[in-house]
């Protein structure tokens, strides 16, 4: 988590210096159907969203946002393009943060009415462009470089906001593309106190996108760059959502529920491992406690190969063993494997 950044408050979710790095995802049914809304918010609050973002594309929109916003479990970022006064309305409909993209709200003096707005609910402003909403001009004022782009677009409007004496600020500048991503982060890190929400636009399904997301984010975040992370997937926001967490988890940014540290087995594997390593994780996919756990292949290796970890197994053949921090402790049966393998984290 950046430590050099400012901190805001999204609703109760803190940002910046210091603050645990938050998640976010962003609702995908029709803003005007409020059941739809709240079902997708419910359920990607229940999977550890922290934050979550409505698009408010038209005044109906708008109007059942309000509802939405009393019924949410979790702070919601009002994500207004094109027009200001739908931001304004949001901000008095509740909103506990305003998503603005510089490039298609309709220039400086709509800016500061939003900023005056925000100012007088006390909430942020989310500056973030896209790749794919960049003007031509911004472009060609750059001979076309994206992350140069990207950058100044950006900067631009945090200026406005700072000589409004608006400093409650957040800043997303996403492209599609990892390099770009990373690039354009790195850069705004150096210029820029204020917290940054992280992510790559448009990633792609699941397969791909996971992928791109993890190595951009999971990079930034190694490098002490990035304050809130948004996973974009073409998938449900739950998805997102799990996607985030585990990047975090891998990163140890997050330290919830089971990291199983499984070996990718040999010729010495005496077991079907992979289907042992899938029931594991049904089973235990709802423990909160964390703890490092290793499933291994056999008993020459296992224990040692996986001594990072707290408890684990290591399959021979017609039995195993259980052990602890690298030491055996219980020889067992190949059928009581995985009950007494969950037992043990039970009680752990
Ligand atoms: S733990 Fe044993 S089975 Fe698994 S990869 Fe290592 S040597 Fe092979």
């Amino acid at each position: 988590m950046a430590i050099y950044t400012r901190r805001i408050n999204v609703g109760d979710i803190p940002i910046g210096k210091g603050a645990l790095i938050s998640v976010q995802t962003m609702t995908k049914t029709k803003t005007t159907d409020i059941k739809a809304t709240i079902n997708q918010i419910k359920k990607a609050a229940e999977v550890g969203c922290d934050i979550i973002r409505i698009s408010i594309p038209d005044e109906n929109s708008l109007k059942a946002f309000e509802k939405i916003k009393k019924l949410s479990p979790i702070p919601i970022v009002a994500d207004i393009h094109f027009n200001y006064k739908l931001a304004i309305g949001a901000i008095l409909a509740g909103a506990d943060c305003i998503r603005i993209n510089p490039e298609n709200i309709g220039g400086k003096e709509r800016i500061i009415k939003i900023a005056n707005a925000s100012k007088k609910a006390n909430i942020p402003i989310r500056v973030g462009v896209n790749v794919g909403s960049i003007k031509k001009e911004t472009l060609d004022k750059f001979q076309g470089n994206i992350v140069d782009s990207l950058v100044a677009s950006t900067l631009e409007t945090v200026h406005i906001l700072e000589k409004c004496d608006f400093n409650q600020i957040k800043i997303s500048a996403k492209a599609s593309s990892v390099t770009d991503t990373v690039l354009t982060y790195r850069k705004l890190s150096k210029l820029t106190d204020y917290p940054l929400h992280i992510g790559v636009t448009e990633s792609g399904p699941p397969e791909t996108g996971t992928i791109k997301s993890s190595i951009a984010i999971g990079s930034l975040l190694l490098d002490d760059i990035g304050d809130t992370i948004r996973v974009s997937l073409t998938a449900s926001p739950v998805e997102e959502v799990i996607v985030g967490k585990n990047i975090l988890k891998t990163l140890e940014f997050l330290k919830e529920g089971i990291d199983i540290i499984s070996c990718p087995t040999c010729a010495r594997c005496e077991i079907d491992l992979i289907k042992l390593v899938n029931e594991f994780k049904e089973r235990t996919k709802d423990i909160k406690k964390y703890l490092k756990v290793a499933i291994m292949g056999c008993v020459v290796n296992g224990p040692g190969e996986a001594r990072q970890a707290d408890i684990g197994i290591a399959a021979g053949k017609g039995e195993g063993v259980l052990f602890k921090k690298g030491e055996i402790i219980k020889k067992l049966p190949e059928e009581d494997l995985l009950n007494s393998l969950i037992f043990e984290i039970e009680k752990f």
